[in-house]
């Protein structure tokens, strides 16, 4: 017997920051499972930056959201109903139809968690695609390597408080930048990097100077533009640059002035390349192996900021994770 259930649609392409008018809340009805599937009770989404991009109509690495559509985007929930052999009622799931209350799916997609490793929210930060990001971003993007000071954008969110944390795990002098004084404060005393800075409180280049006088070997860029730049401003030779994420630009209407100084990379030998975590997939058992071994032994901290009220506060949680409201991984629980 099928039943009803609400779901976050696209009302609007934003232009700039979205607004609460882009999104649409709507009750709709919820199939029930054909052979192969099951239905699922979504108790956590995540909100992520790059949904933003999704939002336009532009061609990228995923296709754009539909407008009147419900969004999408990973989720853990309880599966309510199984028409799939192997999945029972009551199994935990991380699967993709986020921005809903109800979702029918196929088994296939629907990946198992076991509450006793962590909480489920862990499954959708640390040890979901925000973990293998940091992970997989530092190791085999960046090459890190013994003895490399490293600089990480954005550190006080989901994947750089994670990539801050591998790097200073595994020996290396980690700086990081974050927007206030609070977020400086967590890196420096409870996540463990060397220094910190609030890139509000002045040039970037400056306070990166300053944070790390005898300049950095390895930048994980998660904010791109004036981050970027003097990042390339204090690498050394032959330092590299894993270009993860560019946040400060994805509300922007105009593309941005900078980097202004890339000829420095040819005489640096810089190398810079981007990646997309899909590509590192065969990285999962090391990376469950090693961060896992390290939330276990509380070595590693997983920070995250939990929206509570429901789906109707989603969009709202959006739009508050590109304004940085967040600490760690940014997640709205829709049900309990
Ligand atoms: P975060 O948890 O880091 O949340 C976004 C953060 O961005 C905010 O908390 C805010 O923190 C910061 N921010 C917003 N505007 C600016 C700005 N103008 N300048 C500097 N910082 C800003 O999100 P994620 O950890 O999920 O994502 C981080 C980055 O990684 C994003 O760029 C994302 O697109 C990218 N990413 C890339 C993946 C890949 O496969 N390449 C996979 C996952 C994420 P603050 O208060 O410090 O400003």
């Amino acid at each position: 017997m099928s039943q009803t259930g609400r779901e976050i649609q696209l009302a609007a392409r934003p232009h700039g920051e979205p607004t609460p008018d882009d999104f649409r809340l709507v009750e709709v009805e919820v199939p029930d499972p054909q052979d192969g599937q099951v239905l699922v009770r979504n108790l956590l989404m995540s909100v992520d930056p790059y949904m933003r991009g999704r939002m336009n109509d532009v061609p990228s690495y995923v296709p754009p959201f539909k407008l009147d559509k419900a969004l999408a985007g990973a989720a853990v929930g309880e599966v309510i109903a199984s028409r799939a052999d192997g999945v029972e009622e009551g199994a935990l799931v991380v699967h993709d139809r986020g921005w809903r209350e109800y979702a029918v799916l196929d088994a296939r997609y629907a990946h198992r968690i076991d509450r006793s490793i962590a909480p489920p929210s862990a499954f959708l930060g640390v040890l979901g695609s925000t973990g293998l990001t940091a992970y997989a971003g530092l190791l085999d993007v960046a090459g890190l390597r013994e003895g490399d000071v490293v600089f990480v954008s954005g550190a006080a969110g989901a994947v750089g408080s994670v990539a801050g944390q591998i790097a200073k795990l595994r020996g290396h002098t980690v700086i990081g930048s974050a927007g206030s004084p609070e977020k400086v404060a967590l890196l420096r005393d409870q996540l463990g990097f060397d220094a910190a800075f609030d890139y509000h409180d002045g040039r970037v280049s400056k306070l990166l100077r300053a944070a790390a006088p005898d300049g950095i070997d390895v930048y994980f860029d998660n904010v791109g533009g004036e981050h970027l730049e003097a990042a390339i401003g204090s690498l050394r030779r032959y330092g590299r640059i894993a270009l993860c994420g560019a946040i400060s630009s994805y509300n922007a209407t105009e593309p941005p002035a900078g980097p202004r100084n890339m000829h420095m990379a040819i005489g640096k030998r810089l190398t810079m390349r981007g990646f997309i975590v899909f590509d590192h997939h065969d990285r999962r058992p090391d990376f469950e192996r090693e961060v896992g071994s390290w939330l276990r032994e509380g070595r590693l901290h997983a920070p995250e900021t939990i929206v509570e009220g429901g789906i109707e506060q989603a969009p709202q949680a959006f739009i508050d994770l590109l304004r940085g409201t967040n600490t760690g991984k940014m997640l709205v629980r829709l049900q309990s």
